[in-house]
C-alpha cells in the first residue's frame, strides 16, 4: 500500500463538488486502501477522496482503537467505513457543538455545529446498498467528510477557529479528519 499525499486549501480539488463514483474496479479498491493507510498513518479518524486529490465522492472513516476509544465506543472503535456517493437521508433535529480539526489544515481547530443523529445511504467498496445510523462523534466525523464531497471545510462553517497549542491536552485530545 502507498501513503497518499494530503492537499492544503490552496489546492482548488479541495473546494470542488466531487463526481459520483460509478465503476468499482482495480483501480478503484487500490485507492480506498491507500486512503485507509494514509487516515492511518496521518493519524486521522476520517479521509475523504478529494483530500488525496480525487474528486470522487468516497470516503473511509475509521475511529481509534486505543483503550480510551473501546471504553468510549466499545464495538464501534477501530471498526472502518468505506462510504461511496453518500447522502444523509436523516437527521435529528438536535444539533451538537464539538472541537474539529482537519487534516487539510494541520494546526487548527474549531467548533462546529453538527447534527447529533443521521443515518447515511451509501454503496460499499463493491457498490452494495448500505445505510448507516451514527451518532455523537461518529455521526460527526461523517458529515465532516461529507461536506468535503461538496467542496466545503469546516473553517466554512465554525463558530470559532484557533491555532492549536501544543501544551493544551484538550487540543492534543482531538483527532483530525
Ligand atoms: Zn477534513
Amino acid at each position: 500500500m502507498t501513503q497518499l499525499d494530503i492537499i492544503r486549501p490552496d489546492n482548488p480539488i479541495l473546494r470542488k463538488k466531487a463526481k459520483r463514483v460509478t465503476n468499482f474496479d482495480k483501480k478503484f479498491q487500490t485507492l480506498i486502501d491507500n486512503m485507509v493507510e494514509t487516515m492511518i498513518e496521518a493519524p486521522g479518524v476520517g479521509l475523504a477522496a478529494p483530500q488525496v486529490a480525487i474528486s470522487q465522492r468516497l470516503l473511509v472513516a475509521r475511529l481509534q482503537d486505543d483503550e480510551k476509544s473501546k471504553e468510549e465506543f466499545g464495538d464501534l472503535a477501530g471498526k472502518l467505513f468505506v462510504l461511496v456517493n453518500p447522502e444523509i437521508v436523516k437527521s435529528s433535529k438536535e444539533t451538537v457543538e464539538g472541537v474539529e480539526g482537519c487534516l487539510s489544515i494541520p494546526g487548527y481547530l474549531g467548533t462546529v455545529d453538527r447534527f447529533e443523529k443521521i443515518t447515511i445511504d451509501s454503496l460499499d467498496r463493491n457498490g452494495k446498498a448500505q445505510r448507516i445510523k451514527a451518532e455523537g462523534w461518529l455521526a460527526r466525523v461523517f458529515q465532516h467528510e461529507i461536506d468535503h464531497l461538496d467542496g466545503r471545510l469546516y473553517i466554512d462553517i465554525a463558530k470559532e477557529v484557533w491555532e492549536v497549542n501544543p501544551e493544551d491536552e484538550d487540543d492534543e485530545n482531538v483527532v483530525a479528519e
